[in-house]
């Protein structure tokens, strides 16, 4: 059971393997990712998307919470998909979906608000905080982001990692 149901369209897949989990919100063609996982993971990934009844091309947003390998290494997998990560995160206009700038476990990193659910990449987990001892952390910026993020009204913690 790779594949959690966190909303009437919103899906959350998880790996055995090590990468991030990987949620998707289906809608009709014009299908949003949020983060790839890593290439340990790229069969799983595939496997899931098409009992989800998502053709890969069919998806036209990836998300990115930040750059670390095991969040990205499918975007290939999506050829027409716009990428959005922390450098052009003001260009994306998408109903119900605000990016919140969370630096510390990364430089870049980024969390997203969709409706009451919380996307927090490797920044918050369900229990504790993201790492901030590589060399592209910010250590001194985490707190700051962890409580920014806790105060928002979520009722759904999506993590990087579960
Ligand atoms: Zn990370």
């Amino acid at each position: 059971m790779p594949t959690n149901k966190l909303a009437e369209n919103v899906f959350q897949i998880y790996f055995k393997e090590f990468g991030s989990c990987v949620y998707v919100i289906k809608q009709d063609r014009d299908n949003i990712l949020i983060d790839t996982s890593s290439e340990e993971n790229t069969q799983e990934l595939l496997n899931e998307l098409e009992k989800l009844k998502i053709n890969p091309r069919d998806v036209h947003i990836l998300l990115i919470t930040h750059k670390h390998p095991d969040h990205i290494e499918n975007n290939y997998l999506f050829p027409n998909a716009t990428i959005y990560s922390e450098e052009n995160i003001n260009q994306l206009v998408l109903l119900n979906m605000r990016p919140i700038k969370v630096p510390g476990h990364t430089k870049d990193s980024l969390a997203f608000m969709y409706k009451d659910i919380l996307f927090s990449g490797d920044t918050l987990f369900h229990f504790g905080i993201g790492r901030t001892d590589f060399k592209e952390s910010v250590p001194e910026k985490i707190q700051e982001s962890v409580n920014k993020l806790k105060h928002l009204p979520y009722n759904i913690l999506a993590p990087g990692h579960i």
